[in-house]
């Protein structure tokens, strides 16, 4: 995000400047860029495939929809149908109210006709001469009005099965529609989670792109150190050759100076190196092999025995590689200074350091106190004096 482009420009900026305003403090290795190339891509890969997952999601979702549509579309065309055929029901139950109303006046009429003849006096048919017909013509009403009846309760029959039909079709009708706003609900439901996931499918493609750039930013920083680290390779070799060729010519037998400094040192005076601790002059222990605490072991310096916090001075000019406080494998605070030629000087287990990397000091400079940090029994000095990195007895350069 844009946030994160912010703080990695901001931080490489503040990079950029303390690497200006101190040159003491180094500049990020091509390793650091690698690294966070590769944590960039990391997060990238992760990204892609949240992204893949969001987007699988979308399809399933969007699918889903598509199917309750159709569903949805389906239900529609059987409620249209089921309301039709409701509707010609419902004129067929008219119809046969209207027969329904015919059949029941017909018999009416015949049930009056029936009545009437019953008024009919015995004697008005007997004086009539006319029993026959009289009896017949009762029969006959009798028998049609029947048959009226018969075909009114049938009609009645046909209407209510009619209506049953119409009210069971109602009653699907209305589950039908039910199901529908059901399925109309989950699809709105599915539509929200699709412009939800589809926001998210945004997001993660932004982020994505963020990360990918920010991997490109740091390859081409990277670049650039590898770059920077290449030429100060070659601008040391360069100078190694020039002093070694410079060299040859004054010592047989010189090879590479401590790879740790690259600094041209004033030369080495070649005569003697200074006494380190000008207020004592008492070897307690000397160099070689000597037995400590019953085992045999190599003294790789002198150690000169002083007051805690004795003022330690550096043997000859030189500058120093190395000022470190710390156990640091049994020295304990101590320094190490260049002196060119080859030759460097230790000051083991001070108690005080007053020098730090990178400074020239002159013969004689107080560069320490005496202490007893480190693998030391009682305040003293270890000195050690070393050619081309290896320790040699420091009495033979003093
Ligand atoms: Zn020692």
């Amino acid at each position: 995000m844009n946030k994160m482009k912010k703080i990695v420009s901001v931080v490489v900026a503040s990079l950029v400047i303390s690497a200006l305003t101190f040159p003491v403090l180094a500049e990020p290795s091509s390793s650091y860029y690698q690294n966070k190339q590769n944590e960039a891509l990391q997060n990238s890969q992760q990204t892609q495939t949240q992204l893949n997952n969001v987007e699988g999601e979308i399809d399933e979702v969007l699918q889903e929809v598509a199917n309750l549509n159709a569903s949805i579309l389906e239900y529609e065309g059987q409620i249209q149908q089921l309301t039709e055929k409701s509707q010609e029901l419902e004129k067929s139950i008219a119809q046969k109210e209207k027969e329904l109303a015919e059949k029941k006046k017909t018999l009416e009429n015949r049930l009056v006709a029936m009545y009437m003849k019953k008024e009919t006096t015995f004697l008005d048919v007997v004086l009539s001469g006319n029993l026959m017909n009289f009896i017949s013509n009762q029969d006959l009403i009798k028998q049609a009005a029947d048959y009226d009846n018969k075909l009114i309760t049938e009609v009645e029959e046909l209407k209510t099965s009619l209506q049953n039909e119409k009210e069971e079709i109602e009653k699907v009708k209305a589950e039908k529609e039910q199901k529908t706003q059901e399925l109309q609900s989950l699809k709105s439901q599915k539509e929200q989670k699709a412009a939800n996931l589809t926001e998210e499918q945004k997001k993660l493609e932004s982020q994505l792109s963020e990360y990918k750039a920010q991997a490109e930013q740091y390859a081409a920083l990277e670049r650039q150190a590898i770059a920077k680290e290449e030429a100060a390779k070659k601008a040391a070799e360069e100078a190694a050759r020039k002093a070694a060729a410079s060299k040859s010519s004054s010592s047989s037998s010189n090879t590479s100076t401590s790879s740790s400094s690259n600094t041209v040192v004033s030369s080495y005076s070649g005569g003697k190196l200074g006494w380190p601790v000008p207020s004592s002059s008492r070897i307690t222990s000397q160099y070689g092999y000597r037995i400590l605490f019953g085992v045999k072991d190599f003294h790789t310096g002198i150690d000169i025995g002083a007051a805690q916090g004795t003022n330690i001075v550096a043997a000859e000019s030189g500058t120093v590689i190395l000022a470190s406080y710390g156990w640091n494998g049994g020295y304990g605070n101590y320094v190490i200074i260049n002196h060119g030629n080859g030759i460097t000087t230790r000051y083991a287990h001070a108690s005080k350091l007053y020098v730090s990397v990178g400074q020239t000091v002159s013969k004689g400079q107080v560069i320490a106190a005496v202490g007893e940090t480190g693998n030391a029994y009682g305040a003293h000095l270890h000195f050690e004096t070393r050619l081309n990195g290896v320790h040699k007895n420091p009495l033979n350069y003093l």
